[in-house]
């Protein structure tokens, strides 16, 4: 099955889309089998909110972007699913916001490692981060906690896209800036950012970059008073009352 073999018509197009990507990532070597599982979780949550991005969603996606322009050293982590979901796109906000690319896996093995790398190489990344892994996180586990010590180590702000929460709450007691994307906005990930993205990083990643784009020209107060009108909790709450409430198709 390729891509071009499901027609956009279908009703769960995205969602079939999804999982023919994470079906390949894990053929090529790129996502664990876990990141199979943490794939339906977020499609089930995706379903109830409705596979589409909430207006909630989409100012995260802004705060994020002028957070992300306003940081003196910016990281964007990948993982396994994100590097089978949105590789190009992630190279792509990188370049928006002039952010380092960095591997980072929860199930670290060094062929996974250089496999994403070279995936994301393969869609137009220069520099890509991690494989040096001679900085920690405290407070993780040895394989858990190694980043390299001049990306995440060094960042100020850092986006980790489906990120498990113990690493999530790690970075944020480093006192890192933390944007999440995560479906759940239940998960300690989202919980503990300080911009939660509560929506597909399919639709997050271009999402945040054409924000970025509007933004290059906004003044640093322009950018500091978006991120300061950010308000996660109620970012938190809008995404738990639309899956609540939720009318499905
Ligand atoms: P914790 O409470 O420790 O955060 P978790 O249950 O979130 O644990 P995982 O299953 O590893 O742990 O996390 C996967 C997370 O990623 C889930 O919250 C899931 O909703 C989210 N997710 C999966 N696919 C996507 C996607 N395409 N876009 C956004 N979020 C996704
Ligand atoms: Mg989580």
């Amino acid at each position: 099955m390729s891509d071009i073999e499901i027609p956009e018509s279908h009703p769960r197009y995205l969602s079939l889309l999804t999982r023919h990507r994470i079906e390949e990532g894990v053929e090529k070597g790129i996502t664990s089998k876990q990141g199979l599982i943490a794939e339906g979780r977020g499609e089930a949550f995706d379903y109830l909110l409705g596979e589409e991005t909430t207006a909630s969603a989409d100012a995260a996606e802004r705060a994020a972007a002028a957070q992300l322009l306003l940081a003196e050293h910016p990281v964007l982590s990948v993982n396994g699913n994100v590097a089978a979901l949105v590789p190009g796109e992630m190279v792509e906000l990188a370049e928006a916001v002039d952010a380092d690319l960095e591997v980072n896996l929860f199930n670290r093995t060094e062929e996974r490692m250089r496999a994403i790398a070279d995936h994301l190489r393969e869609h137009g990344a220069e520099d890509v981060k991690g494989l040096t892994a001679d900085g920690r996180i405290p407070n993780l586990d040895h394989e858990r906690a190694k980043v390299d010590a001049d990306g995440i180590g060094a960042a100020d702000v850092v986006l980790v896209p489906l990120e498990d929460g113990d690493r999530a709450e790690a970075l944020a007691a480093m006192g890192k800036v933390e944007i999440v994307v995560d479906l759940n906005p239940m998960s300690r990930s989202a919980q503990s950012a300080a911009i939660p993205i509560v929506d597909n990083i399919i639709r997050a990643v271009p999402n945040v970059t054409d924000h970025a784009r509007d933004l290059t020209d906004a003044t640093e107060e322009e950018r500091e008073k978006i991120v300061r009108e950010f308000d996660r909790e109620a970012a938190l709450r809008e995404a738990e009352d639309a899956i609540r409430s939720g009318e499905l198709d």
